[in-house]
C-alpha cells in the first residue's frame, strides 16, 4: 500500500496519512446547501474530493465516502418564499441539478448522501449530550446555543483567539450568555417549518447537522474531513467544537479546497448565470470541464477565465486525440497503468500538477512513436497516460463520457464527413480544383480537422 502524505489545515503541515482502520479510509465531505443551481465553484470541491477518494482507491483502501445536502437553510426558506414554491420542492429541484452536474462530470456519488432533515432525531440526541454535560444550554426562547468559554480548546483549527472574536452580532444576541456562543438550533418563526424537540419547535443549526451526520454514518472517530476554504471558519470550528465536546474525536485530518477565483475574488454571483455548470457545459464538454477545475492543485486558488477553459480543453482534446490514435495503433483500448513517478506525486498531497507535467513528458513520446510506428512506447506511454487520466477522472474511455449519444452523434459525422470527402475526390478528379477547395475550406470552417494517414482519412474537432 501505498505511503500518502496530506495537508493537515489542523496541524498547518503535510504529514503522513495513516488511517485508524488498516486498508479503510473513512470520508465527510460537506456538501451542497441547495438554493441554486451549483457554478463551477461549487463543483470544484466535489471534483477534488473525488479525485482524492480515486486515489485512495487506486492505493487498495476501501472508502466509506460521505457528502451531506443540506437542505433546510435560511436562504432556502427565502428563496422557496420569493419563488412561491414549496422549501422541501426548492431543495429537491436543486438536489436534482447538483446531482444532474456531478454526473455531467464524473464525480462519482457519495457511498452515502444524507439530508439534513432526515437527521433531526440524531441532532436531538446530540443536544442531549451537549446540555447534559453542561456544553450547551436552552435559554427559554426555543434556541440551543453552545457555550464556547466552555470548551477546552477552541478556534484551533482556523488558528485563532476567542478573545479576538467579535460578536456574530445576531438578534439572539440577548439569550446568549456571551455574544460568541453560537446556535445549535434556532426556535420556528411563524410560517417556517418545524420539528419539536424537548426545548420547543424550531430548526437546525447548519453546524449541528454535519456533526450529527458525520457521527450516524462514521462513528466517534473518521480519518478525513473535508470542504472549501471558506468553512475553516465558524462551519468547521464549530463541527469540532459540537463534537469533540459530546466526548467523540471526529476527524483526524483536515483537507480544505481552494475556490475558483474571478479576478483574485471568490466567486460570486454577481457573475450571473453564465457560470452555472450546465451553461459552462453548453461551451465545453464535462470531461473537459472536469480537466480544467482538476488541473490545478487542490489547495491553489484557480482563476476562471472562458480564455483559459478553452486553452485547457484543447490541450486534453491533444490528449485525447492520442489516445484514440494509439488505440487505433494498437487494435484495442490502452491499458491503465499507474507510473511509480506518478505514484509519487499523487502520494505527495495530490500533486496533480505535477502529474500533468508527466502526462506532457508521455504525449510527446507517445506521439514521436506513433510516427514512427514504434509499437512497445505507444503502447507504454498511453497506458500511461491513460491510468493517469483515469485517476482524474478524465478517461476518454469511461463509458460515463462515451455515452450511446455520443456515439451515435460520431457515427452520423463520419458519414457526413465521409460524403464530403467522396465529393472532394470526385471533383478533383475531375479537375475542379475550385470546387474541391470550396469543400476542404467548408469542412475547415466547420473547426473539423482532416488528416490523411495511411489507414485512411480521419477527422477531429479542433
Ligand atoms: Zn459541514
Amino acid at each position: 500500500m501505498n505511503a500518502i502524505r496530506l495537508y493537515d489545515t489542523a496541524t498547518r503541515s503535510t504529514r503522513d496519512f495513516t488511517p485508524l482502520k488498516k486498508g479503510e479510509v473513512s470520508i465527510y465531505v460537506c456538501g451542497a446547501t441547495v438554493q441554486a443551481a451549483p457554478h463551477i465553484g461549487h463543483i470544484r470541491s466535489g471534483v477534488n474530493f473525488d479525485i482524492l477518494r480515486r486515489w485512495l482507491i487506486a492505493s487498495g483502501y476501501t472508502v466509506t465516502f460521505i457528502r451531506n445536502v443540506t437542505d433546510i437553510d435560511d436562504k432556502i426558506l427565502h428563496k422557496a418564499a420569493a419563488e412561491q414554491m414549496p422549501w422541501w420542492a426548492l431543495a429537491m429541484k436543486y438536489e436534482r441539478a447538483f446531482a444532474d452536474a456531478y454526473r455531467a462530470l464524473n464525480v462519482a456519488p457519495p457511498t452515502y448522501e444524507p439530508r439534513a432533515t432526515g437527521h433531526i432525531t440524531q441532532m436531538i440526541e446530540l443536544m442531549k449530550v451537549l446540555i447534559d454535560n453542561g456544553a450547551a444550554y436552552a435559554p427559554g426562547n426555543g434556541d440551543v446555543y453552545l457555550e464556547v468559554r466552555k470548551l477546552k480548546k477552541y478556534l484551533t483549527l482556523s488558528n485563532q483567539k476567542l478573545d479576538d472574536l467579535q460578536s456574530a452580532g445576531d438578534a439572539e444576541d440577548t439569550f446568549k450568555r456571551d455574544p460568541r456562543d453560537f446556535a445549535l438550533w434556532k426556535s420556528s418563526k411563524p410560517g417556517e417549518p418545524s420539528w419539536p424537540t424537548p426545548w420547543g419547535p424550531g430548526r437546525p443549526g447548519w453546524h449541528l447537522e454535519c456533526s450529527a451526520m458525520a457521527h450516524a454514518y462514521l462513528g466517534d472517530a473518521f480519518d478525513i474531513h473535508g470542504g472549501g476554504l471558506d468553512l475553516v471558519f465558524p462551519h468547521h470550528e464549530n463541527e469540532i467544537a459540537q463534537s469533540e465536546a459530546a466526548g467523540q474525536k471526529f476527524a483526524q485530518l483536515w483537507m480544505h479546497n481552494a475556490w475558483v477565483t474571478t479576478s483574485g475574488e471568490k466567486m460570486s454571483k454577481s457573475l450571473g448565470n453564465s457560470l452555472q455548470v450546465m451553461e459552462v457545459l453548453k461551451r465545453v464538454r464535462g470531461i473537459e470541464l472536469r480537466w480544467y477545475l482538476g488541473s490545478a492543485h487542490y489547495r491553489s486558488m484557480l482563476e476562471f477565465s472562458f480564455e483559459a477553459l478553452e486553452e485547457s480543453a484543447v490541450a486534453f482534446r491533444r490528449i485525447e486525440n492520442f489516445l484514440l490514435r494509439a488505440a487505433e495503433f494498437l487494435g484495442t483500448e490502452p491499458e491503465k497503468n499507474i507510473a511509480p513517478e506518478f505514484a509519487a506525486v499523487m502520494n505527495d498531497d495530490l500533486s496533480v500538477p505535477q502529474g500533468l507535467a508527466l502526462v506532457s513528458e508521455w504525449l510527446r513520446a507517445g506521439n514521436a512513436a506513433l510516427t514512427a510506428s514504434e509499437k512497445s512506447i505507444v503502447s507504454q506511454s498511453a497506458s500511461h497516460i491513460r491510468g493517469a487520466l483515469d485517476i482524474l477522472g478524465c478517461d476518454p474511455f469511461d463509458s460515463v463520457f462515451a455515452g450511446g449519444e455520443k456515439k451515435s452523434l460520431d457515427k452520423a459525422v463520419d458519414s457526413l464527413i465521409s460524403l464530403l470527402l467522396e465529393q472532394r475526390d470526385d471533383a478533383r478528379s475531375r479537375k475542379d480544383f475550385a470546387a474541391a477547395d470550396a469543400i476542404r475550406d467548408r469542412i475547415a470552417s466547420m473547426g473539423i480537422v482532416i488528416e490523411d494517414t495511411p489507414t485512411g482519412t480521419r477527422w477531429s474537432i479542433n
